[in-house]
């Protein structure tokens, strides 16, 4: 097994800040930035003088320089201008030189190092012994010292601290029920004995192989013949008649409506607390200093250490859109492109029948019953269109400033040419072409996707739950079309309509609808043979995510008598909370039977503080293991606090705010980045924002340029993304190196990730000591840091 071996303290980098500070005459032994060594620092706040008055004679010396070094560059000026001349000695330059070669030359020793025992995926035995304290990389740490590091008194420390654990505590509890994901080094905080709670981020319990040139193989699990019944809006499983005669139910644990009320409004409490308030605002005010000053120090030595790595660049590394809409995923050229072909070459397919009259592609488009009641009429009619009059313009699905703020508007948008009609034939997966064009437009989006090989998707299809069957046909039209792709994983989006189908009378109660959507799912994992292309089709589906406009007027709180959904009768919507906790508590359940079948488990991945009530992101904390958008948190730190202690990954889409709810530059991404949180770029709904034919690219090209983005940001972002991201563990091994789950940097293989280690051993130090502060401050004598098992 390697040993690490300590390499002198004082680094080069460090002795260069030693020796500016020194110019600077600022230093001398008080220092609250510490290099490796930290032997000399001053472990007192108190003593750090920056009012230091300067000696006059040095002052006066100094401005003289100052000013012959400005006239010197005039004169160069008015001499050889446009030519600029060098303001610093050769000399300077040199030892510049110097010092960057000699950095590349360490780098490059400690990427040798690191490579001899993270190459090749044969050494398992070997790998599996890592921990991340065996590598262990130079770079420019900065500290504070002194004996309490969080700035508030002792009493709110105390009080703030165990408010937090409590928290945390929470989350870790409902992630364990879900069978969802909890950081490690954060469970060993809380259970230090006790580390087998949660999966480990990014681990799917059961992998499930893919042979990507058979995806549909029908070799199923034999029928259980389980006993379904929901109780109380949840499905409940029995194993025989007797059973359920008994109320013998299978022992699969779930945390009741009543606990979640009892601890949303534990968190709801918290987030209002004034001094609790004050204490996550100084942490991640403190977070976001300390990461500037990280870059401040180590940028250089971040982009050295990725220059060293042969091959891998941002543009082949792994990448995943978290959060994409399979209707609107493909872009607005490549859906016009594709209607044209369409209309050319589907001419005459009956694409639909009234009563006895069936109507051909081209009658349909042209006749009139498309156009009833929109202004688009007169345009569409006069101009008798065909497929060469299309255009972009003509389409009109792109968000424009008009949307700002109009959610409607917005999903009007999804209509090309305004027209439902057109969405129905071509971006549904259900109607009278059996979806044929849907599926074939997806394929040309995914085949795009493998060609590219490192951009991946999750795109998102809807499962509404008006009827019990959208399950099967689904999972018919995946299978009879062949939409599959290795490239893409499946999450159900299922929006938040009840009260529109109860207006509409199909449904009579909120529980018709949870039965309609968790049915099917029970039925197909207890009888896979009742459902064979469901079952199949499932092996593909990663999660679910709850959506709509959340900015909607809705009633956030509710309390433990709130109907249940078989009594949940009335017209009004049931809250954004009362959705998830449902979803969640079927989900629970669910993932239990899966479970123990050796199938795939389910998560849930939520639309959540994108607008409206904070509350949603206090269900989202407890529920979900990671949420898309997130904005809202910038206004709630006690939340956004929580949601960095326990790295729920974040998607985030600021192409898509910037045209709904929130302008690019005032978008929290950079703050979030710095803070450390666990973010993604995704890019929401490629048709209506962007431009290209690689929106993922475009969503990273334009956040790098407006936030000035490194390339190490952006290689960091991108590994967020794989990890938060549904695919099987084994295809995130192979895409991020053998060791991703593990925590730190045993976990980081820059080789595949291009993330250097330093940027990794920063984070995970940096949580590391806020866990610390957290968890020593209620403990009487300082707790060891837990080490890992
Ligand atoms: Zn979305």
């Amino acid at each position: 097994m390697y040993l690490h071996s300590h390499h002198s303290p004082l680094s080069v980098m460090n002795d260069t800040a030693r020796s500016i500070l020194h110019t600077l005459d600022v230093s001398k032994d008080d220092s609250v930035i510490s290099g490796e060594s930290g032997d000399d620092v001053v472990r007192d706040f108190k003593k750090l003088d920056i009012t230091t008055p300067v000696d006059d004679e040095d002052y006066a010396e100094a401005a003289k320089t100052i000013i012959h070094h400005s006239q010197e560059n005039a004169m160069a000026n008015e001499i050889s201008a446009p030519y600029e001349l060098p303001h610093f000695p050769i000399e300077v330059h040199e030892s510049r030189k110097a010092i960057q070669k000699k950095l590349c030359t360490r780098v490059q020793k400690d990427f040798e190092d690191k490579k001899s025992h993270i190459g090749t995926e044969l050494e398992d035995d070997i790998l599996s012994q890592i921990s991340e304290f065996d590598y262990v990389p130079h770079y420019q740490r900065v500290n504070v010292s002194g004996e309490d590091t969080s700035g508030v008194p002792l009493e709110d420390l105390k009080q703030a601290a165990q408010l937090i654990q409590e928290a945390l505590k929470l989350r870790q509890f409902y992630m364990h029920y879900a069978k969802q994901s909890f950081p490690t080094v954060t469970s060993r905080f809380l259970k230090p004995q006790n580390t087998e709670q949660a999966a480990t981020p990014g681990e799917c319990p059961y992998d499930i192989h893919v042979d990507e040139k058979d995806p549909w193989n029908r070799d199923f699990p034999e029928d259980l013949n389980y006993i379904l019944n929901t109780e109380d809006g949840v499905i409940q499983v029995y194993r025989t008649k007797e059973d359920v005669e008994d109320g013998r139910r299978l022992d699969y644990p779930f945390p009741p409506l009543s606990t979640f009320v009892a601890d949303m409004n534990l968190i709801c409490a918290m987030i209002t607390d004034g001094p609790l308030k004050s204490f996550c605002y100084r942490r991640l005010s403190y977070l976001y200093l300390k990461y500037q000053l990280h870059v401040l120090l180590n940028e250089m030595t971040e982009l050295t250490a990725q220059k060293a790595v042969p091959h891998r660049d941002f543009y082949n590394i792994r990448k995943v859109d978290t959060h994409v809409h399979a209707a609107s995923c493909m872009n607005q050229k490549h859906l016009l492109r594709f209607i044209k072909r369409t209309m050319k070459k589907c001419a005459d397919e009956v694409v639909s029948v009234s009563g006895d009259k069936s109507l051909t592609l081209t009658q349909w488009m042209i006749s009139d019953k498309m156009v009833t009641d929109s202004m688009n009429f007169q345009v569409f009619d006069s101009l008798n269109l065909t497929a060469y009059d299309l255009s972009v313009d003509v389409l009109d699905v792109h968000a424009d400033r008009n949307t700002f703020h109009r959610f409607d508007k917005f999903n009007a948008k999804y209509n090309p040419i305004g027209e439902s009609r057109l969405r129905e034939i071509f971006l549904k997966s259900d109607n009278f072409v059996e979806g044929k064009y849907f599926a074939h437009i997806l394929k040309e989006v995914m085949s795009d996707l493998e060609e590219s090989k490192y951009q991946n998707a999750e795109l998102r299809l809807s499962i509404y739950g008006r009827k019990r069957d959208e399950w099967d046909k689904l999972a018919k039209w995946a299978v009879k079309h062949n939409v599959f792709s290795a490239n893409n994983r499946w999450v159900i989006q299922i929006p938040r309509l009840y009260d529109i189908y109860k207006s509409n009378n199909l449904v009579n109660n909120f529980q018709e609808i949870l039965e309609n959507i968790f049915m099917p799912l029970f039925e197909a994992t207890n009888n896979p043979s009742s459902h064979p292309e469901l079952y199949m089709f499932l092996k593909y589906v990663t999660g679910f995510d709850s959506v709509d406009d959340e900015s909607k007027p809705e009633n956030p709180m509710f309390d433990k008598d709130v109907p249940l959904p078989s009594a949940w009768s009335e017209e009004e919507n049931p809250a954004y909370n009362y959705y998830l906790y449902y979803m969640y508590a079927n989900m629970c359940v669910l993932n239990c039977l899966r479970k123990e079948r050796k199938m795939n488990t389910f998560v849930l991945r939520p639309h959540c503080g994108e607008a409206g009530p904070v509350q949603h992101l206090v269900g989202g904390f407890l529920l979900s293991e990671n949420i898309s958008h997130g904005l809202l948190l910038r206004k709630v730190p006690v939340l956004q606090y929580l949601y960095y202690l326990s790295q729920i990954g974040i998607a985030m889409s600021p192409l898509s705010n910037n045209s709904l709810f929130l302008n690019y530059h005032r978008n929290p991404l950079p703050e979030y980045l710095s803070r450390g949180l666990c973010i993604s770029l995704s890019t929401d709904d490629p048709l209506q924002f962007h431009f290209t034919k690689e929106p993922l690219m475009e969503e990273y090209s334009i956040a790098a340029q407006v936030w000035k983005l490194s390339s190490c940001d952006m290689c960091e972002l991108a590994r967020n993304s794989v990890l938060m991201s549904g695919f099987p563990s084994s295809v995130k091994k192979h895409w991020l190196g053998p060791n991703c789950m593990k925590e730190g940097i045993a976990g980081n293989d820059i080789t595949r990730t291009n993330v250097p280690d330093i940027r990794v051993a920063y984070r995970a130090e940096t949580l590391l000591e806020e866990l610390s502060t957290i968890f020593s401050a209620l403990a009487d004598t300082a707790t060891p840091v837990p080490t890992p098992k």
